[in-house]
């Protein structure tokens, strides 16, 4: 009871750093009681957001467009606390969104990384089968990602991955060599300063809570905040992440699919133990699961992270165990779909708590592939929260939506939706953004 309850106090307690990078671009914002107009005004300053409003502005230059972000700085949420993988395309079903901006979006990111001598490392990855019964699966992902058209992907032996990785063990092994990574905070601020130095306005601080129909014919969106500052604009795009199920109902389309937060958890290796591993180390992921497991990635300031692994957050900003919001609460545990998911997944997710609050069992999750890491080598490392599309029937939604379902009134049919950009969301950015580009082009006849 004694050990139950310091557990307890001692999650309550726990602050995982958040954010784990600091942006650069407060500077930008315009002031409160700004009532510009604008041709489209892009709501939400994560990467899609960012990446949108700049294809939008290089694509068409004559356009007003705003970006407007409720944080007081851009990449706050899963845009900043994240992995930081550019990702090569393995995983994601044939013929898929994710499988076809997955694959262009890395192609785009390491031009665009080169072209703005943004820091990366193309540090490949291993995806490492230690149990037989994992073989199997490890060759289905081979195929897909051929089908998928990922470049130079290889099946291994053990002796042949130890040529990559030294220290990791196990039996059969998938490389892909053009895996990379990078902050994805720095490279959400390098698309906002793009935005910006073509004419686009940025406003901080500015949470949209309605939208109505304004009298003038020219620009029939007012979006309001909670300090009732107003933006005109003639068509919305919305990119709000954890809160795209909210947005989305206040043009009037149905809240499904819902956003069920799910918080994933680092462990940082010490900084000796860093050199341990200098690739991308994945376990073969459990297909059940849209999340792709515990994994070991270098992050380019150096430092090794472990994680993340899957709890449910308490609230859609849980970045901590005691971050809870009531009402969130109640209005995630009402949603039927949760509690079918739930229902199905009960013991997986109780393990993944029991995981997250004792360190060493979270530890031999990547102790199958390197087996010099102890728990002492571990701290407390950042956490982000993942937005989880979710359907009313329990099954999490895996591919991206962008839906144009036309909400109610003259404001539905001229607002589009981002609903799901869960990963590899930052990898495919500039391929959602050309795609998003194209829709707006389309369906607003810009
Ligand atoms: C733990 C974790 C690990 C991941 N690892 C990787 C990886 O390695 N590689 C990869 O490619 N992808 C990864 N992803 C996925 C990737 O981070 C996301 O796909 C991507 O960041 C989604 O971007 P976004 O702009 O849609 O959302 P967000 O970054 O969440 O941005 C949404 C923005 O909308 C704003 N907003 C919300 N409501 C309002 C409102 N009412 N008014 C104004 N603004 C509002 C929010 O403040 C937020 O800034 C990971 C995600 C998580 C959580």
């Amino acid at each position: 009871m004694a050990i139950a309850k310091k557990c307890v106090r001692f999650l309550l307690n726990f602050n995982y750093r958040h954010p784990v990078t600091t942006g650069t671009l407060r500077r930008y914002s315009a002031g409160a009681g700004d009532t510009s107009q604008f041709d489209v005004a892009v709501i939400g300053g994560g990467i899609v957001g960012s990446a949108s409003a700049r294809e939008l502005i290089l694509k068409h230059p004559h356009l007003k467009v705003a970006l407007v972000e409720k944080e007081n700085r851009f990449a706050f949420h899963q845009s900043g606390n994240n992995s930081g993988v550019i990702h090569a395309g393995i995983y994601y079903k044939p013929g898929s969104l994710k499988a076809k901006l997955c694959v262009k979006g890395l192609n785009l990111s390491y031009k665009y990384f080169d072209q703005k001598g943004i820091k990366y490392s193309k540090c490949g990855k291993l995806i490492v089968a230690t149990e037989r019964s994992e073989v199997p699966r490890l060759f289905d992902l081979y195929e897909r990602g051929l089908k998928n058209g990922v470049k130079d992907i290889q099946l291994m032996d053990s002796k042949e991955m130890k040529e990559i990785e030294p220290h990791c063990k196990g039996l059969q092994a998938l490389w892909s060599p053009h895996t990379g990574i990078v902050s994805w905070a720095q490279v959400t601020d390098s698309y906002v300063k793009d935005f910006i130095e073509c004419g686009g306005k940025t406003y901080l601080n500015f949470e949209v809570k309605k939208f109505i129909e304004a009298e003038s014919a020219e620009y029939p969106v007012k979006i309001i905040d909670t300090e009732n500052n107003v933006i005109n604009a003639k068509y919305v795009l919305t990119c709000c992440g954890l809160h795209s199920d909210k947005v989305a109902v206040l043009t009037g389309c149905p809240e499904e699919p819902k956003i069920i937060p799910f918080r994933g958890e680092y462990l940082y290796l010490v900084p000796n133990k860093s050199k341990l591993t200098k690739t991308n180390i994945y376990p073969v992921p459990d297909p059940r699961f849209p999340f792709l497991g515990v994994h070991l990635t270098p992050r380019i300031d150096g430092r090794v992270i472990v994680g993340p692994n899957a709890i449910l957050a308490f609230c859609k900003e849980g970045y901590r165990w005691g971050d809870y919001n009531m009402q969130e609460l109640k209005e995630i545990i009402g949603f039927s779909g949760f509690r079918k998911m739930a229902m199905k997944y009960a013991s997986f997710g109780i393990k993944e708590m029991i995981r997250s609050a004792i360190t060493p069992l979270q530890v031999m999750q990547v102790r199958k592939y390197i087996q010099e890491i102890t728990s002492a080598d571990v701290e407390r490392g950042p956490a982000g929260v993942r937005a989880q599309a979710m359907a009313k029937d329990g099954t999490l939604i895996e591919d991206f939506v962008f839906d144009s379902k036309p909400g109610h009134g003259a404001i539905g049919s001229r607002v589009l939706h981002c609903r799901n950009a869960p990963s590899p969301g930052a990898t495919s950015s500039l391929a959602i953004a050309e795609m998003v580009v194209e829709k707006i082009e389309k369906e607003f006849k810009i």
